[in-house]
């Protein structure tokens, strides 16, 4: 199976030229959602809302002016955590950046030596070709609920410490 074709790289993070018709829609569609997301996030700093923007600490959605003007605001953390970390067989690095709550807590990194995961001690599963049928790429998309739980209990104490926050002065 030929292995599909790049649609960015470093310099053309938001796509390189002379794209077929079909791949030139494709980064098309990613730069727009790029955008959508980058614009949610702008709207969350200014209104000062929670949020959480995720994706592989290898995308060039980092790398982006968007996201690079983002992480200026000094409300935005950026960090990582390893899907290893919560027992996947496979490191699998994600990119968090987050405002108005702190995510410090939920990433989980793994030290790495010569390929050994610093969680389980064995060697990570690569996320190549497949097992029993379906793409490991497609196995390891999944966030690792452990994760989730997290992450979502940092969000409710970031709203229950913003509403209280807001109940103290009403009082005072
Ligand atoms: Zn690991």
């Amino acid at each position: 199976m030929a292995a599909a074709p790049a649609l960015f790289a470093d310099e053309c993070v938001m796509g390189l030229p002379n794209l077929s018709e079909s791949d030139a829609a494709k980064v098309d569609l990613e730069n727009v959602l790029m955008r959508f997301s980058a614009g949610i996030a702008e709207i969350c700093l200014r209104r000062r809302i929670p949020f959480c923007i995720k994706s592989p600490w290898s995308s060039r959605i980092w790398m982006t002016k968007q996201f690079q003007s983002l992480q200026k605001s000094s409300h935005v953390h950026f960090g990582y955590t390893d899907f290893c970390g919560d027992g996947t067989l496979w490191r699998k690095r994600t990119g968090l950046l987050h405002g108005f709550v702190d995510l410090g807590s939920c990433c989980k990194r793994c030290n790495t030596r010569g390929g050994i995961c610093s969680f389980s001690g064995k060697r990570h599963a690569q996320q190549m070709g497949q097992c029993q049928g379906v793409f490991l790429t497609r196995a390891a998309e999944p966030y690792p609920q452990k994760l989730c739980r997290r992450v979502a209990k940092a969000f409710v104490a970031s709203v229950l410490s913003r509403w209280c926050s807001n109940l103290w002065e009403r009082l005072s």
